[in-house]
């Protein structure tokens, strides 16, 4: 219920509109890294001086305006130029929504080459984050077409609460491939609604790929799945060097240093941008404990203008529900 709710506030693109202009507020500001490249960088530097890299996130997604979507291309190649200026290091993590997806497939290709074009020159991995079920296909399709057209800085997302992840995960085994639970809501007919499937089945595509695939970056907060991985590689005597763990800017910090001075690779995923709204919605939608982050800034004034507009949305939300 509660998570249905933040989702269904992360969708809502009045709210994401108006966040964009309140700066990052109601607790955002633990979990996203900064609204500029030079905050940002800030904060890579301090995980890479603890062993950690990074994988950088520009935020922004669905975006239906072309202008909109070349302007979020221009910021991607300014932190393509922000990694090499200051030798940090950093991957790129994008979402081709905010690329243009949604308005046109080859105009959004075309956007993404450029970034991967440049990036590769400079030896920089990009990864394209998956969206949301209707969103798979040309995502995979995206990548598919890259690769053919020879880039080899390229992978994207298996996201477990999905039937057909396993089966992707084999059709892409080649591929630098980052395994997630995954973080929107998915009708049953396409993928798992219980905690239990969708942990069984990440842990299997989990094995398979470090079996099988190429890198591994196995992007959880899950002390089970963690455990899981720390006693499989060692049973399998798979090379700390063919995987990694990832983990979100802000969240378990401590167990992200541990795992660091354990000796495995680490990247910590850094979001950053005006557009931090719907990123944090989906986080408060995972877990509930954090909007302790948001309770206590309801009582900064600041912040009251974004509290009613929730408050506002929701019950918008429940009345036109109530009228269908
Ligand atoms: C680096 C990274 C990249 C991602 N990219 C994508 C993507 O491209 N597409 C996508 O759909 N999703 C993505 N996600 C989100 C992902 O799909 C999940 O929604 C999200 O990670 C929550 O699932 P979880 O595996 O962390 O554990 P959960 O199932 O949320 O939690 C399991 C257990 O872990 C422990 N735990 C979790 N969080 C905490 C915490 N903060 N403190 C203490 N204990 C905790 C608790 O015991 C909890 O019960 C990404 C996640 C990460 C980390």
């Amino acid at each position: 219920m509660l998570r249905d709710f933040f989702i269904g506030l992360s969708e809502n693109q009045l709210l994401n509109h108006a966040a964009q202009n309140y700066g990052l507020r109601l607790g955002a500001q633990q979990v996203v890294a900064g609204t500029n490249i030079a905050e940002m960088m800030e904060s890579v530097k301090e995980l890479n001086q603890a062993g950690i890299s990074c994988t950088i996130d520009n935020l922004g997604e669905f975006v239906y305006d072309k202008h909109e979507a070349i302007q979020a291309k221009e910021q991607i190649l300014a932190v393509v130029d922000a990694i090499r200026e200051r030798q940090v290091d950093a991957h790129l993590s994008i979402k081709p929504s905010q690329l243009g997806l949604d308005i046109d497939y080859e105009f959004c290709k075309e956007q993404i080459i450029e970034i991967v074009e440049q990036a590769s020159r400079d030896q920089i991995f990009v990864n394209l984050d998956m969206e949301n079920y209707p969103r798979l296909e040309p995502t995979f399709r995206l990548v598919d077409e890259l690769v053919k057209a020879g880039y080899t800085n390229i992978g994207t997302v298996i996201q477990a609460y999905f039937h057909r992840a396993l089966e992707d995960t084999r059709a892409h085994r080649d591929m630098r491939m980052r395994l997630v639970k995954g973080a929107y809501k998915e009708s049953p007919a396409v993928a798992y609604q219980q905690k239990q499937e969708i942990d069984e089945n990440f842990i299997q595509i989990i094995e398979w790929h470090l079996l099988h695939g190429t890198f591994t970056s196995i992007a959880t907060h899950d002390d089970k799945i963690i455990d899981h991985v720390k006693r499989f590689v060692e049973e399998h005597d798979i090379s700390r060097d063919q995987f990694e763990f990832q983990m979100l800017y802000g969240f378990r910090k401590d167990l992200q240093l541990v795992l660091a001075r354990e000796g495995y690779r680490f990247c910590t995923y850094v979001p950053f941008g005006k557009d931090w709204y719907g990123y944090f919605m989906r986080r408060l939608a995972e877990r509930p404990q954090n909007v302790n982050l948001m309770i206590k800034q309801m009582f900064n004034k600041k912040t009251n203008t974004m509290i009613g507009l929730a408050a506002g949305a929701f019950v918008l939300g429940r009345l036109s529900k109530r009228g269908k």
